[in-house]
């Protein structure tokens, strides 16, 4: 079985107490390789090559023209490796390979788009109400970053973090799920291969509880930048607070999609269908909440639960596969927990809600719809982060927006309906980070993504981003 090491200082490295955890893949629910189960020794180790390469390795005085040059390079050895990369997260996690090939290809163009932005960055001269005296601003790079991910698309979900932190010029230590860690142990032999000097990039593998908050306590780290659920994400923002040290947030979601009696039917169907059951809904922005109009409501729920019947699950491999297997078993326990007590709170199963056992002993959940909820039902407000949506229905607009503002959350919201007016007044209402109108989970480097509420602090993503990593010293010199 092959056995992974933790990427520190350049040097691929044993863990200090020689643990190691075993990772399964989700279609088989074997193990297929072994990875460091690091101690808090590891963490120091890492934090201090990243702080020495700071300060000291050829990143901290190179020019930004060059550093943008190496962040090209690493887009493209992302591209080039995309296949491998993509077969490496259909292993950690089970989502498909055609699903996680595209995404690689895109993660490419974070690293490029980014790339481009790091000989952009300027400071200002400013005018000041002070004679003999030249005020000006020089932007300077945080120092260390943190960086933890999940397991459902982490290479992707690092790029949101990675690129614009080196594009400023910050260096890194990174913990990735212990469910899904293979694929960014992957992806940093290619930070090698680019040329980024050693210790910038850095990667520590194991459990979240056990050097999780040996990174967020640490006193050489700058910033925190965390992709995860609520109750770690918590834990790491208050972490990061008593060390006074900034923390960028995307947590969870359960976003509505709301569609109005004028909406083109059919592709509303497709949308919703794709918002929550692509990946298994194992997608933070994943559409969990169906909001329909009254008058459309029952033939839309019929006409979803006829596609949501239709859904192809199996080996995540094949490309005539639209779903794969669900990601990990407590993963899975806590999908088919959600929805036995949905049964019980008495919501009304409209389809799926099984557990079924792949060819060859992956985990699957059937695409599930609830429907005759109740607002206040665990199934209605807490996110499943699973195949399982439920469906309420709305009267007016007023209610529309009033039904998907009732969240702890704010992540993702789909608005289908032909009327223009409408659409913009429902954009401007409806409380979530990102708003799709007649489509649904469009994402980009050039925009900015991220949430309200429980769903986050902070955005990844766009130009205004790379701030989020930089810092600003004011110089003042009497002439
Ligand atoms: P998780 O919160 O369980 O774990 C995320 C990461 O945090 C892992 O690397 C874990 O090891 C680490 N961790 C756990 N406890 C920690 C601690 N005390 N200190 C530091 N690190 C700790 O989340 P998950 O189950 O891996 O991912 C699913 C969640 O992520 C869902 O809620 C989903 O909505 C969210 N998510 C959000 C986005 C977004 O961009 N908003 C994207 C993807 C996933």
């Amino acid at each position: 079985m092959e056995r992974f090491a933790n990427l520190i200082d350049g040097q691929e490295v044993a863990p200090v107490e020689g643990r190691y955890l075993p990772t399964e893949n989700p279609w088989t629910g074997l193990p297929f390789a072994e990875i460091p189960r690091s101690s808090p020794a590891d963490v120091d180790a890492a934090v201090a090559a990243a702080e020495r390469a700071f300060r000291t390795s050829k990143w901290a005085t190179m020019s930004a023209t060059e550093r943008a040059g190496l962040m090209r390079k690493l887009g493209d050895l992302v591209e080039r490796e995309a296949e491998n990369l993509a077969v490496a997260e259909t292993r950690d996690n089970g989502k498909t390979f055609s699903e996680m090939f595209r995404q690689m290809r895109n993660t490419a163009e974070w690293y490029r788009y980014y790339g481009g932005l790091a000989d952009k960055i300027e400071g200002r001269v400013i005018p000041v109400e002070a004679p003999g005296h030249l005020n000006y601003t020089i932007r300077e790079p945080l120092g260390v970053i943190a960086m933890i991910i999940p397991w459902n698309s982490p290479v992707r979900l690092l790029a949101w973090k990675l690129a614009p932190a080196l594009a400023a010029g910050n260096t890194c230590v990174i913990k990735p799920s212990e469910f899904a860690t293979t694929s960014t142990l992957t992806f940093a032999r290619l930070v090698k291969e680019a040329g980024i000097p050693d210790g910038v990039v850095n990667v520590v593998s194991g459990l979240g509880a056990e050097i999780g908050p040996a990174l967020t306590d640490h006193p050489d780290v700058a910033k925190v930048a965390f992709t995860g659920g609520v109750g770690s994400g918590t834990a790491v923002y208050v972490a990061a607070a008593k060390r006074l040290r900034p923390a960028t947030l995307e947590l969870g979601g359960k976003s509505p999609n709301i569609v109005f009696e004028d909406a083109d039917i059919e592709s509303a169907v497709n949308g919703v269908l794709a918002g929550i059951f692509a990946s298994g809904g194992q997608s933070c922005v994943a559409g969990s909440r169906l909001l329909v109009a009254d008058s459309v409501h029952d033939d839309f729920v019929a006409r979803l639960a006829a596609a949501a019947e239709k859904i192809r699950l199996g080996d995540p491999m094949d490309p005539k596969t639209h779903v794969g297997p669900v990601a990990n078993r407590p993963q899975f326990e806590r999908i088919m927990g959600m929805i036995e007590a949905a049964k019980a709170e008495g919501a009304r199963l409209v389809c799926g809600g099984t557990a079924v056992t792949g060819a060859e002993g992956g985990l699957f959940v059937t695409p599930t719809i609830f429907a005759d909820v109740a607002p206040d039902m665990t199934i209605v407000r807490d996110e499943v982060f699973g195949p399982v949506l439920v469906v309420l229905r709305f009267k007016n607009e007023d209610e529309a927006v009033a039904m998907a503002n009732d969240s702890r959350f704010g992540l993702g919201a789909g608005i289908w309906s032909q009327d223009a007016g409408r659409v913009h007044r429902m954009a401007a209402k409806v409380r979530a980070g990102s708003v799709w109108v007649n489509t649904y989970r469009m994402t980009s480097q050039t925009s900015p993504f991220g949430g309200y509420d429980l769903s986050g602090v902070g955005r990844e993503g766009g130009q205004a981003m790379i701030d989020a990593y930089l810092q600003t010293k004011s110089v003042w010199v009497n002439t």
